[in-house]
């Protein structure tokens, strides 16, 4: 795999989409130049970003795209989620699937107000997200299959 150093560490490159470099740990979890192994964890109580991520390169190299452009620090308020997650596990319990986040296609992003907020849609539309939610305090933008969609919380 090839390499690439960065202020004395060494990264492996997993791969490169629409400009974004996904780098991979030894271990082969993927991150990006803004986003941390451990933002992109599971943050629930029993993985308490602990375990690793199964987030996948192409939704993760939009998402660095969209920070990127953004131009904007933050951290995600959610990237993947176990099954077992509080949010995942509603959705399982009313017979449907565990829902993007668990598929490691989505991400949500915190805003504050309405012109970051369309922003980040503006963003997300550019990068061919599929599903849009728009919240108070955050956009969840994700790369689904199926129809795409809009909804709010
Ligand atoms: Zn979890």
């Amino acid at each position: 795999m090839e390499t690439i150093t960065i202020n004395g560490k060494t990264h492996l490159i997993h791969s490169l989409h629409d400009d974004a470099v996904v780098f991979q740990t030894e271990d082969g979890e993927l991150y990006t130049e803004h986003f941390s192994v451990n933002e992109l964890r599971c943050k629930c109580a029993k993985c308490m970003k602990q375990k690793p991520h199964k987030m996948q390169p192409e939704a993760l190299a939009k998402m660095e795209g969209i920070r990127f452009r953004m131009n904007r620090a933050f951290s995600p308020t959610s990237a993947y989620r176990c099954a077992e997650h509080p949010e995942e596990a509603k959705k399982v319990k009313k017979g449907k699937e565990p829902g993007q986040h668990n598929k490691g296609v989505a991400m949500d992003i915190p805003v504050y107000g309405g012109a970051q907020r369309y922003q980040v849609v503006q963003e997300a539309i550019k990068a061919g997200a599929r599903g849009i939610g728009v919240a108070n305090s955050f956009v969840h933008i994700d790369w689904r299959e199926g129809e795409p969609m809009s909804w709010k919380y």
